[in-house]
């Protein structure tokens, strides 16, 4: 890490973007300020408060910085929200192909969960989306047939970005408890998904330690709510992986928990909930911005190298949730907190 440590952008977004940053961001100059780690940080708009502003969703001089802080060997952004440009030009242009979801219950929300409690016992799970390719970037055609309209959009993937996704997700297998699920639909979409199972199997000899599994995507969505506590690492496609962390985020008890680390081949990471902009509850200090502290806690690990630190922000916010609870996860007898009171019992927690 260079003296003056890294460069981290923070980009609130729009929707519950801006809430929820803002109290990550206090979170984490705190959290440096008392570990006496050193960081070059600035905030800016993107999204729809920049597309008013200057008539850009990403302007000029926010990628030129984002340019600059990829070609660090430490560089990182802490990622609000927004409805759809510029994160989908952020994840291409930057080619943050590795986006790593780990979702844990916290002991004080079990009664919070869908799931009996029994459930929820020993669920550790960290979900492997790949997030630069898929059907989100396929070819898109529309016509009209014989006076029907049609549309078609095409599921496409390469050898070398199902390779190294598989690469990434054995290494995190091989750190946590060896093992890795493949969450795929060859029986239904044999050509790319019999790719995925050609790469896994070139790729298992490297990693005899991993246990490997595979399964049909609609299976594992029925197995999330069953025994999630069966799983450890699983590795799935953009689509997939997209579905199956909003299963994940019901089962914990909701969405906003859920914190996501997207990693380029560089080192270059992005850090973001995985929840979207909630305009269902923006601008009402409703949002719950523990996803977006969980990914500053993920931003302490891999950006920073501060493994302790991020260990101590856990233990922060396990505590809070003990006496302060946001709407989405309060429990009938409990008086909701706002996201501004939440954020700061997690500061007085650390
Ligand atoms: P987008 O198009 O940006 O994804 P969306 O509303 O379709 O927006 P999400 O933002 O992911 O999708 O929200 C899905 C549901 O989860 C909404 O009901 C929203 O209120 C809820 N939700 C998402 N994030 C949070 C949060 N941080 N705190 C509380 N609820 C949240």
């Amino acid at each position: 890490m260079p003296a003056e440590g890294p460069t981290v952008l923070i980009l609130p977004g729009e929707g519950i973007g801006p809430e929820v940053v803002h109290v990550a961001r206090d979170i984490l100059e705190h959290v440096l300020d008392r570990a006496g780690l050193d960081a070059a940080i600035s905030e800016h708009a993107v999204g729809r408060p920049a597309y008013e502003r200057t008539g850009q969703w990403l302007p000029d001089p926010v990628r030129d910085k984002l340019d600059k802080a990829a070609a660090t060997p430490c560089g990182a952004v802490l990622f609000g929200a927004t409805a759809d440009e510029p994160i989908g030009e952020l994840r291409s242009r930057y080619d943050l192909f590795a986006n790593l979801r780990p979702a844990r219950p916290l002991p004080a929300l079990r009664a919070v969960s869908p799931l009996r409690p029994e459930r929820l016992e020993g669920v550790d799970l960290l979900i492997v989306r790949e997030l630069v390719s898929d059907v989100y970037y396929g070819r898109r055609r529309t016509g009209t047939d014989a006076g029907r309209r049609w549309a078609g959009q095409e599921m496409y993937y390469r050898e070398d970005e199902i390779r190294r996704i598989l690469r990434c997700a054995f290494q995190h297998a091989e750190a946590r408890r060896r093992h890795l699920t493949l969450v795929h639909k060859a029986n239904a979409i044999p050509d790319v998904f019999g790719l995925w199972l050609d790469v896994l199997a070139e790729e298992r000899p490297a990693h005899p330690h991993v246990e490997v599994q595979e399964m049909f995507a609609d299976t594992m969505a029925m197995e999330l709510v069953l025994r999630p506590a069966d799983f450890d690492v699983i590795v799935t496609s953009n689509l997939f992986g997209d579905l199956l962390s909003e299963i994940t985020g019901a089962v914990l008890g909701s969405l906003g928990l859920l914190p996501s680390a997207t990693l380029s081949p560089t080192g270059f990471a992005l850090y973001e909930p995985v929840g979207g902009t909630a305009p269902d509850i923006a601008g009402t200090g409703r949002a719950n911005p523990l996803g977006t502290i969980g990914s500053v806690e993920l931003m302490l690990r891999h950006t920073f190298d501060a493994p302790r630190w991020a260990d101590l922000l856990a233990a922060a916010v396990a505590r809070a949730v003990e006496s302060w609870r946001t709407p989405d996860i309060a429990g009938p007898e409990d008086k909701p907190c706002t996201t501004e009171e939440m954020g700061a019992a997690v500061r007085e927690a650390f």
